[in-house]
């Protein structure tokens, strides 16, 4: 990856990690976000670009030995290759974008399709957001709720990141991952998740 892709990389995660402090205050009476709280880890898979980044990270450090335990005893689902036994992120500092905004309401694009099939980009959007933290809205009223309070625009960040994706993926420090389009992250923890 160039050093100059890899800045705009961290940049965008900077930007995010940012707008999503404005966002945790903001929504401070609501959230039930803390250490521990793994709500959100499922096996998420990340761009090649995203992927490599924390390749980069866990390389200097090796991987932490409190990673691949898919968390509590009582986890049900399948989990983030990085969830420790106590439900933590043990890459906190490394995390991906999308870890950035676990908790916040986005705002995703809905894909629209054009008369020969092919997925465009739509003009309508979708809101996600954390059952276990607004708990007072519903599919009816949560649009309007956000509107009114803010979210992440998941949209643009994912746009940004495709775009960075497609660069980092014609350099010569991307050429490994071509034809690879989402990676899970349990890949860079191996046998141990
Ligand atoms: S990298 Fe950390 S914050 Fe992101 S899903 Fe995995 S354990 Fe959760």
């Amino acid at each position: 990856m160039s050093t100059d892709l890899f800045a705009e990389y961290e940049g965008l995660r900077a930007r995010v990690t940012r707008e999503s402090a404005e966002l945790f205050e903001h929504y401070a009476a609501h959230l039930q976000c803390r250490r521990g709280c793994y709500y959100c880890c499922d096996d998420i898979a990340v761009l090649p670009i995203e992927f490599e980044a924390l390749r980069r990270a866990v390389s200097e450090t090796g991987i932490p030995t409190a990673a691949g335990s898919g968390g509590p005893p009582e986890t049900d689902r399948r989990r983030c290759g990085f969830l420790g036994p106590e439900g933590e992120c043990t890459v906190y500092a490394a995390r991906p974008v999308i870890c950035r905004s676990h908790g916040l309401p986005l705002a995703y694009r809905l894909y629209e399709y054009d008369e020969q099939g092919r997925q465009i980009s739509g003009t309508r959007f979708m809101d996600s957001w954390c059952d276990l933290n607004f708990t007072h809205l519903d599919d009816e009223s949560a649009g309007a709720y956000f509107d009114r309070h803010g979210r992440i625009n998941q949209a643009l960040v994912n746009e940004t990141l495709e775009e960075l994706n497609r660069r980092f993926l014609a350099s010569p420090a991307g050429r490994q991952y071509r034809g690879r389009d989402w990676i899970r992250l349990s890949e860079l923890v191996g046998d141990r998740c």
